[in-house]
């Protein structure tokens, strides 16, 4: 009797310390930039991989802003060497711009390769921010095949959470270090590649949100650009506080009051970096062309050029 107790005590400590041993997540997990880099892409086991313990990345001793989509580039996130110019760029293009600047991925099919240098819990965060496309939208994320895929987005821990909007061409960076290590982040840096800008950037914002520009951090104004219609579409969808791709209401703070204040109700999620909303799920198939997406009026937009929602470029002829 005396021998089964120990026993069961053994067993029952050495199973407390596996479940503890594959709990703890290590830096090096996450990202580990003392290896060498290369070009890798998921596996199976990454898309399995259910994490149904998320870490606070805090905890593991790295750096995580409030908002890691509020980083260093022009719009945050964005990277544009020069919104304005951008901007201008793409009035000129005025009503015969067939020509985008961004465009949308044929097919929805995203070709990425992924650097060496993330851990298995990178990997695994990555691999369940595609899921929330895959499993919501028609756009996939499919693993580079160089002979195939001459576009395609190269994931990688350069310096904070950024990326450029829509296909640009040839290899383009995306960058999550570790402070990105987040579905929710990701998800957001995502949908910038695939075409969307963020929400606060619509033509109409000024019906919904006021900017506090005395709030405003030194330098920071052009993080509040707004494009017209030349530049972005809104794909029939309303104005959404809740999306994934809106500003929280403290962005580019220089005295630590609100810089957006909302002028409707229905903004308690402003700013969220969880998951998509349920207009960014019908924005992204509408862009798409998703055969389940869109809502009834998904017709009317199959015709058209534009490419995004608060999303991209294009200037569709108004005859
Ligand atoms: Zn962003």
């Amino acid at each position: 009797m005396r021998q089964l107790s120990s026993t069961f005590v053994f067993v029952s400590i050495s199973l407390f310390s596996a479940a503890w041993a594959a709990s703890v997540v290590t830096k090096k997990e996450v990202v580990d930039k003392s290896t060498a880099e290369f070009e890798d892409t998921l596996n199976d086991a990454d898309f399995e991989s259910n994490l149904h313990q998320r870490y606070d990345l805090h905890t593991l001793g790295i750096k995580v802003k409030d908002d890691p989509t509020i980083g260093n580039y022009s719009e945050g996130d964005i990277l544009l060497e020069s919104p304005k110019k951008f901007v201008e760029e793409n009035n000129k293009l005025g009503r015969n711009a067939i020509r985008q600047m961004y465009r949308r991925w044929p097919n929805g099919e995203i070709p990425y390769t992924l650097s060496s240098q993330y851990g298995s819990y990178a990997r695994g965060v990555i691999a369940n921010a595609m899921n929330e496309y895959h499993t919501k939208t028609c756009v996939k994320f499919v693993a580079r095949d160089p002979s195939k895929h001459h576009d395609y987005l190269w994931i990688h821990p350069d310096d904070g959470c950024y990326s450029l909007v829509g296909k640009t061409g040839g290899k383009q960076p995306v960058s999550l270090d570790s402070g990105c290590i987040q579905v929710g982040t990701i998800v957001h840096e995502l949908m910038h590649a695939v075409g969307f800008f963020h929400e606060q950037s619509r033509q109409d914002r000024d019906s919904y949100i006021d900017v506090v520009w005395q709030n405003v951090m030194n330098g920071a104004d052009d993080q509040f650009e707004k494009y017209n219609l030349n530049v972005i579409s809104h794909l029939d969808e309303p104005y959404d506080y809740a999306s994934i791709m809106h500003y929280g209401p403290y962005a580019f703070s220089g005295s630590g009051k609100k810089t957006l204040v909302p002028k409707k109700s229905g903004s308690e999620r402003m700013g969220q970096r969880v998951k998509f909303s349920d207009v960014d799920v019908r924005k992204i198939n509408k862009l798409y062309n998703c055969p389940s997406g869109g809502s009834s009026n998904s017709n009317s937009n199959s015709n058209n050029n534009q490419i995004n929602t608060n999303s991209i470029v294009n200037n569709h002829p108004q005859v």
